[in-house]
């Protein structure tokens, strides 16, 4: 993995996290926004989130996935065994984001969390979306994602306000199991 050099440095300061399960309230309160972000409290936590999302094959982590309720997430995609049709990109830290405008077309894509393992959801999101973050070094960032990343973006920015994608699914029926799942992603117009 490219990432492996700098995740080595890393896991000698940071751990694996646990990560908050579905049940537990947490994950549907509003997260309260950080201000100071470049303590070292805050740096520590977004390395263990990192360290964390890696472990786990996950292409993104919001902190109140660890039970912390705070505006902070990471987005980090990158092909692995639950997404391998993934775009490479380095972990980035999301801190205190705001999605300031959106495309109105919808697109339906298959989404999973860490937060709710075994499921996968197929879930309509913005194609695409302009936002504005502060990245760890305290730099606000103004960005336009489309796609997958808009995607996981979308997903994230939500565990900021309580929400999870299965409350985002058209319906019942767009919920699959891990187990089904496996069975119809190969299917071409499912891989979107
Ligand atoms: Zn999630």
């Amino acid at each position: 993995m490219i990432f492996r050099g700098k995740q080595l440095i890393f896991r000698q300061m940071t751990q694996v996290l646990t990560i908050t399960q579905l049940g537990n309230p947490i994950l549907q309160q509003k997260a309260a926004a950080i201000d100071n972000f470049l303590d070292s409290d805050c740096q520590n936590l977004i390395d263990s989130l990192i360290t964390t999302v890696q472990a786990a094959h996950g292409v993104g982590i919001a902190a109140p996935q660890v039970a912390r309720s705070l505006r902070l997430f990471i987005v980090a995609s990158h092909p692995n065994p639950r997404y391998p049709d993934a775009p490479m990109m380095p972990p980035t830290a999301v801190i205190n984001p705001r999605i300031l405008r959106v495309s109105e077309e919808m697109v339906k894509g298959w989404e999973g969390c860490l937060s709710v393992p075994n499921w996968r959801g197929f879930v309509p999101r913005h194609q695409w979306i302009e936002v504005a973050y502060y990245d760890r070094n305290g730099r606000e960032i103004r960005q336009v994602f489309r796609d997958f990343v808009a995607r996981i973006f979308q997903h994230e920015y939500d565990h900021l306000e309580g929400i999870l994608f299965l409350d985002r699914l058209a319906s019942p029926a767009d919920l699959y199991s891990e187990e089904e799942y496996q069975k119809i992603s190969n299917i071409a117009e499912y891989k979107r």
